[in-house]
């Protein structure tokens, strides 16, 4: 099965409600998206959100890095060669992490396809389903309330609540959503590096004092600031998550042998794709450190690649894949089903979506 295209183009969505956390205010999922097709007829899609704020990709520079590195290095190549095409891709251009994990995707797709497998199963298939909270975006305290409330409606049992923009207020925003939603329900904060890390110690350690029962704090503080993260890790009781502060394995090897965080986040548009993801994986594994998986602001494309990430390994024991549904329509057929917070994996071969309503002319 020998790669003969590589197509690059544009997928809109309108989201049911504004994204916003400590760092932007998002209104649509604009991405790439790309598609392989194989000499046999099979075709495997990826895709790559432009995060700018977060990875550093573009629209731009998702397309140029895909169009004029990464297409020439792979064309040709046997999906079979798994090794060899994963080789050329992080060796033709560097960074870009977000290209590179469109196409991972779309290779491990064909991939998949090609041994008549999901591919959850191929990977490891661990368990075909996978429980996911759900964001609840900086606002105003009543709205937050509100969006948390009619999320525990719809069936979620874990929100993860933005934060990071007000300090210690920040307290009294969770502990409103803890009231209102009550004891059963898991509650994850994300600060998005909104905090210092002495500012990070005295909020925790009032959510601490307030017995608000925090599942796990996210990236209190700046990417770079890991010895930060690292006082806070060693000073509260509640979990840390290391998010913009790993994007490699590279990164994730340095926060483990520093015990800089508890756990880390796992985003295949930081890692470069699921490839490299696994890397990750296997050193958490080997050290005992639990992971997430987490999106950025990806729809049912991306995110069905890191569910199957997901679904695949045990050492992955939470999951943040709500992207798909903050997203108002879903214009995909095929692939896993997303239902109030779960996610069911099915028999497909490969990721599973067939169909991408995607403007490939540009
Ligand atoms: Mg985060």
């Amino acid at each position: 099965m020998k790669i003969v295209r590589i197509d690059v183009g544009e997928v809109f969505i309108p989201l049911a409600k504004p994204f916003k956390t400590a760092l932007r205010t998002v209104e649509n999922v604009e991405d790439i998206v790309v598609r392989i097709t194989a000499d046999s007829g099979e075709v495997g899609y990826g895709e790559a959100p432009p995060t700018a704020v977060i990875t550093g990709d573009t629209k731009g520079s998702i397309r140029c890095a895909i169009e004029d590195f990464i297409r020439p290095a792979l064309l040709g190549m046997e999906i079979e060669d798994l090794d060899g095409i994963m080789h050329r891709l992080h060796t033709c251009i560097v960074k870009n992490t977000s290209a590179k994990a469109a196409v991972d995707m779309a290779v491990y797709d064909l991939y998949a396809q090609r041994f008549g497998a999901p591919l959850f199963r191929l990977l490891g298939g661990f368990r075909d389903t996978v429980e996911t909270d759900i964001t609840i975006s900086v606002n105003p305290v009543p709205q937050m309330i509100e969006d948390s409330l009619e999320a525990v409606r719809q069936g979620y049992r874990i929100l993860k609540i933005k934060v990071g923009k007000e300090g210690l207020a920040d307290v009294a925003r969770i502990a409103g959503i803890r009231e209102a939603v009550g004891g059963g329900i898991r509650l994850r904060v994300d600060a998005n590096q909104g905090w210092t890390a002495k500012q990070a110690v005295r909020i925790i350690t009032a959510m601490e004092d307030k017995g608000l029962q925090i599942d796990l704090v996210e990236q209190p503080v700046p990417a770079h600031d890991l010895e930060g993260m690292r006082m806070i890790t060693g000073t509260v009781a509640t979990p840390i998550l290391a998010d913009e502060s790993v994007f490699s394995p590279e990164d994730a090897a340095e926060i483990i042998r520093t015990h800089a965080a508890d756990l880390i986040n796992i985003k295949l548009m930081k890692t470069g794709g699921i490839w490299q993801a696994l890397k990750i994986c296997a050193l958490a594994e080997m050290y005992g450190v639990e992971c997430m998986i987490g999106c950025m602001l990806e729809s049912k494309l991306a995110v069905s690649a890191a569910a199957h990430l997901a679904a695949a390994k045990r050492i992955i024991t939470r999951a943040d894949l709500d992207g798909p549904s903050l997203c108002r329509i879903d214009p995909y057929t095929g692939g896993p089903v997303y239902e109030n917070g779960i996610i069911r994996m099915t028999d497909a071969p490969g990721i599973g979506i067939a169909g991408v309503p995607a403007d490939f002319a540009g």
